[in-house]
Parts: structure tokens; C-alpha cells; sequence
């Protein structure tokens, strides 16, 4: 997957892309992640991005034309890539959309800053919204690479175990059963017994039962909406 990411501060990605998951990704061909900056296409002399607020108001916004510059330059290698703006005013970054993104053989993600975009961006530019949630960052940056943290470790060939993704909190529209490893007993606590049985079965049923107790307690909302699809399933 291609995923072309537009911003004023490519430099912050530089530690999320050299680690971990992604890093691997990127090195085995998994992800094609690509920065640009598009104050390059601002066509003044000092490249300026951003103006005042027209009717007054305070902070900056991110002008029209170099956004649109740098994403029509930009459509002549992936013309079919939708164009994301990430915005506190967008739909809310689920586990269920971002296995929807994962599906594109490419996307181009727009980081604002400042006050944002200018308005004509978002309605002749951009083809979705999104949101990392209810709270206003100072810039797009740390929501991009929120967003293609949460796409690429769903990539096939992105992690070691693909059915780590499959069992994980949200797959199943519940939050994920609780984790154990060694030692068996630390500090006076013992990992559940059955989890030490071998008994794949009895296990399979304590995760399962332990996900839904899980889930009524901390996400009350999750829970509601799994009880009421599994019954409409029925
Ligand atoms: N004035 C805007 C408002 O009140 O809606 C907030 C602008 S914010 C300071 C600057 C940029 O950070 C936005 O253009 C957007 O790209 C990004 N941003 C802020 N909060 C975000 C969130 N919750 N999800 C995704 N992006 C966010």
C-alpha cells in the first residue's frame, strides 16, 4: 500500500517510521510511505502557507493553493488515492475503519495545523474526514501517524502472527481478553489456573467470557451494540 502523507513538519516522522512494526513494513515492501512537504508548492518567494482569517479571528489558516498544488501534483502517480484530511471535525478512527482503509492500494493523508484549512480544501479537495477523537491537537501529524499505525500493522505480511490482529481488543467487537505470561505466580498472584491446564478448549471459553466481562466494565457502549448485533443474528 502507497501512502502519500502531506505536511509542513515531515521531520516528526522520521522516529515513528525508523521503529518497530512499521519500520519492518516499510522495509519489506509491506508500506510505501512518502512525506512532502507542501510548502514546496507555495509560489511565492518565501513560500508562505498560511494567512489570517478572513472576518477576523485569531491564528493562522493553511491557504488553498498549495495544498491543491501539491495533491494535483501528487494524483499523476496515484490519481485514485483518496485524499484524507485529519480534522478534529471528522468521523471518529475505529478499528472497523481502519481495516476499511487497509483494503486501498493507496491513500494520501493531509496533516492541517495553525486553525486549520482553508474551507474550499475540505469541500473540493478532500474525500473524508477523520478524527482521532474528541480533543484538539495542535497539528495533524500525531493523528497521521495514529491513523497509519492502525492501517499498516494490518497489512498482510505487516506482523509476525496475522491472527495476533484477529483476536486483538475491537476485532470482535469486544475488548480483548486479559494477558498473562511468565512467571506463573509474581509477588503472590497466580495467573489463572486454567490458563495453565492445556486444555485448548476450556481456554477458548474462559478468553471468550473474560473478553465480554471486560467489555461490560470498561466500555459499557461496545458491549451494548455486540449484545444487540449477536441478536439480531440469531
Ligand atoms: N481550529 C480547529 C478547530 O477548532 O476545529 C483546530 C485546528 S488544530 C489546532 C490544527 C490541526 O490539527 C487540524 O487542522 C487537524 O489537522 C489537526 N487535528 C487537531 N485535532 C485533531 C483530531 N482530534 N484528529 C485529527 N486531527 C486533528
Amino acid at each position: 500500500m502507497r501512502i502519500d502523507v502531506l505536511t509542513l513538519f515531515p521531520d516528526m516522522f522520521a522516529g515513528f517510521l525508523g521503529q518497530s512494526i512499521v519500520k519492518r513494513a516499510l522495509e519489506a515492501g509491506v508500506a510505501d510511505v512518502r512525506l512532502h512537504n507542501f510548502r514546496r508548492f507555495a509560489q511565492d518567494r518565501h513560500h508562505t502557507v498560511d494567512d489570517a482569517p478572513f472576518g477576523g479571528g485569531p491564528g493562522m489558516v493553511l491557504m488553498a493553493d498549495p495544498i491543491f498544488r501539491c495533491v494535483e501534483h501528487l494524483r499523476q502517480e496515484v490519481p485514485m488515492a483518496p485524499l484524507i484530511y485529519l480534522s478534529p471535525k471528522g468521523e471518529v478512527l475505529t478499528q472497523r475503519l481502519a481495516g476499511e482503509l487497509a483494503l486501498m492500494p493507496s491513500l494520501m493523508l493531509l496533516c492541517g495545523r495553525y486553525e486549520g484549512v482553508d474551507q474550499r480544501v475540505v469541500d473540493h479537495l478532500v474525500q473524508r474526514e477523520i478524527s482521532v477523537g474528541d480533543y484538539v491537537l495542535s497539528g495533524g501529524e500525531p493523528a497521521a501517524m495514529i491513523l497509519l499505525d492502525a492501517v499498516v500493522r494490518l497489512l498482510p505480511g505487516a506482523l509476525g502472527d496475522e491472527a495476533s490482529t484477529q483476536e486483538e481488543s475491537f476485532s470482535e467487537g469486544v475488548l480483548e481478553y486479559p494477558q498473562y505470561t511468565r512467571p506463573a505466580e509474581y509477588r503472590g498472584w497466580r495467573v489463572p489456573e486454567v490458563l495453565l491446564s492445556g486444555n485448548h478448549e476450556v481456554i477458548r471459553r474462559w478468553r471468550r467470557e473474560s473478553a465480554r466481562r471486560e467489555t461490560q466494565s470498561k466500555r459499557p457502549d461496545l458491549f451494548g451494540a455486540q449484545v444487540r448485533m449477536e441478536a439480531s443474528h440469531e
